[in-house]
C-alpha cells in the first residue's frame, strides 16, 4: 500500500463521506469540498435508509421501457420523464433502452450483490467503530405485494436471488404477519429479504462527518468546485469558490451534479437526475420492525429514530428539486391501503423533502479512474441505492487511491464505459 496523498473529495454525500472515511483509515489526507454548509441537506439524508442486497437488479431491466412509458401517463404515478429537448437526456434515454437487456441484468447481478453485501458487512463494523447509534437494524426487508400478479413478479425476483446464493422467502398474508408482527397489513402475500436492513441516514450522515473531523479530514465547506487546471493527462488544482485546491488525486463524488462539475474537462459523463420525496411521519400509529416496499405503488416504508419514513418515487426532471405534490399524495394515499391503520390525514401539514438521485443510464454505479485524467476518479451514479453501495464504494475508492489490488472486478463500473 502507497501512503500519505492528498485527496481531494467533491462532495460531501453519503459517497464522498465514505471515500473520505476509508481514504484517511489508509493514511491519506482528505479534503472534502462541499457547496452546502456543515448543516446541508443532500439526496443522502431524507432517503429511505435501506441497505439492500436484495436489490442486485439494476434499473435498466427488461421491460422497465415499457412500465416507464404506461405510468408516466398517470399524474400520480411513481414514475414521470418530463420531455424536453435535451440532448443529454436523448442520449440517456437511448443509452437505458439499450442496457435494459436480460444479459445486462445476468452480468450487472452478481456485482450488485458482492457490493450490497460487502457494505452490510462494513455497516456492521461502521456501528461499532462509530461508536454510537444510527439505526442499523438487520432485520430484513418485506416486499409487500396487494395482487397475486405483483406477488408473481417478486416471487420470480426471489428464485433468481437464492439462485445468487441470497436468502429469499415467498410468504402468505399469515407468514407476512409473523414477520412483523408490530404492524397490520392488508396484502395478498410478500417477499421476504432477511440479509436486508436499514438505518437512519441522516444520524448516520452526521455521526460520519464528526469521525472524520476527528480523525484530521479537512472539511471545505460552503465551497463550490467550478473548474480546474489541467496538464497532459492530470487534473493540476480544482478551482473553486474559496481558491485552487491542489492534490495528488481527485474523487468526484458530486452526485447529481457530477456531470456539470466534469463538463469543463471535455467529459460528459451520462447521468439524469431522478427526484424522490419523503415524509417522516414521528408519531405514526403503528411502528413495523421490519421496513418495506409496497409493491405496486412503489412506495418505501422505514422505521428510523426519527419516525416512520416514507418514500417513493423516480422523476426525471432535470436539477429541479420542486415539489410536484399529485405524486406526494400519490405516495402517502398508499399507504393505508397496504396498513389500514394509517390514513392518509396522518401525513397532513408534515414537510415534504426532495431529493435528486444521480442515475447512470444502465443502473451501476460509476466507480473508477478516467482514463483521460489518471488522477480523477468517479464515485457517483449510484441512483436509488447510494446508502447501500456507500461503504462498498469507499473501501474501493481507499484501494484505487493507494494503488492496491483489487478485490472485485470493476471493469463494468468504468466511467468511460459509454465511450
Ligand atoms: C426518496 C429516496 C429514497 C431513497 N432510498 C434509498 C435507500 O433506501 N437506500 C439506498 O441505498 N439509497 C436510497 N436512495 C438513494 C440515495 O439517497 C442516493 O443514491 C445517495 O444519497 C447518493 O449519494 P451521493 O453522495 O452520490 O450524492 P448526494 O447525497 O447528492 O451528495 C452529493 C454532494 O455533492 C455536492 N456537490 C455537487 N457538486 C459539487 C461541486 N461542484 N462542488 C462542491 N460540492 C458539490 C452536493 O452539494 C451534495 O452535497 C434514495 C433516494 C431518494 C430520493
Amino acid at each position: 500500500m502507497s501512503t500519505g496523498k492528498d485527496i481531494c473529495v467533491v462532495g460531501g454525500g453519503v459517497i464522498g463521506l465514505c471515500t473520505a472515511y476509508y481514504a484517511m483509515k489508509q493514511g491519506h489526507r482528505v479534503t472534502i469540498i462541499e457547496r452546502g454548509g456543515p448543516e446541508h441537506d443532500s439526496c443522502s439524508l431524507g432517503n429511505a435508509g435501506m441497505i439492500v442486497p436484495s436489490h442486485f437488479i439494476p434499473l435498466a431491466a427488461p421491460g422497465m421501457v415499457a412500465l416507464g412509458a404506461k405510468m408516466m401517463l398517470r399524474p400520480r404515478s411513481p414514475f414521470y420523464v418530463r420531455p424536453r429537448l435535451d440532448l443529454d437526456l436523448i442520449r440517456w434515454g437511448a443509452l437505458f433502452a439499450k442496457s435494459a437487456t436480460a444479459s445486462h441484468v445476468a452480468s450487472s447481478a452478481p456485482i450488485l450483490r458482492d457490493l450490497h453485501l460487502a457494505s452490510r458487512q462494513r455497516y456492521q463494523e461502521l456501528a461499532r467503530d462509530l461508536g454510537d447509534d444510527f439505526g442499523f437494524t438487520k432485520n430484513g426487508l418485506l416486499m409487500l405485494c396487494k395482487t397475486e400478479n405483483a406477488l408473481h413478479e417478486e416471487a420470480h425476483t426471489a428464485e433468481m436471488a437464492c439462485k445468487l446464493g441470497m436468502e429469499a422467502k415467498v410468504l402468505t398474508p399469515l407468514e407476512t404477519a409473523k414477520v412483523d408482527p408490530e404492524i397490520t397489513m392488508n396484502v395478498a402475500g410478500s417477499v421476504y429479504f432477511p440479509q436486508d436492513g436499514h438505518l437512519t441516514p441522516q444520524i448516520f450522515i452526521e455521526r460520519l462527518t464528526r469521525a472524520l473531523e476527528a480523525g484530521g479530514v479537512s472539511f471545505q465547506w460552503n465551497t463550490e468546485v467550478t473548474g480546474w487546471a489541467v496538464a497532459p493527462g492530470r487534473i493540476v488544482s480544482a478551482q473553486t469558490s474559496g481558491g485552487a485546491i491542489i492534490a495528488d488525486e481527485y474523487v468526484l463524488a458530486g452526485g447529481a451534479w457530477s456531470p456539470q462539475t466534469v463538463r469543463a474537462l471535455g467529459i460528459r459523463l451520462p447521468m439524469q437526475a431522478g427526484k424522490g420525496y419523503s415524509v417522516t411521519l414521528p408519531e405514526p400509529p403503528q411502528t413495523p420492525r421490519v421496513c418495506s416496499i409496497l409493491m405496486e405503488a412503489r412506495v418505501a416504508v422505514t422505521p428510523m429514530l426519527s419516525g416512520l419514513r416514507i418514500g417513493g418515487t423516480m422523476e426525471v426532471t432535470g436539477l429541479d428539486l420542486s415539489i410536484s405534490q399529485p405524486r406526494v399524495d400519490g405516495i402517502l394515499e398508499s399507504v393505508p391501503r397496504y396498513f389500514p391503520k394509517f390514513a392518509a390525514s396522518d401525513f397532513q401539514s408534515l414537510p415534504v423533502w426532495s431529493g435528486l438521485r444521480p442515475c447512470s443510464p444502465d443502473g451501476m454505479p460509476y466507480v473508477g479512474r478516467f482514463a483521460r485524467y489518471r488522477n480523477l476518479v468517479a464515485a457517483t451514479g449510484h441512483a436509488m441505492m447510494g446508502i447501500s453501495l456507500g461503504p462498498a464504494t469507499g473501501e474501493i475508492l481507499a484501494d484505487i487511491l493507494s494503488e492496491n489490488a483489487l478485490k472485485i472486478d470493476i471493469s463494468a463500473l468504468s466511467p468511460d464505459r459509454f465511450h
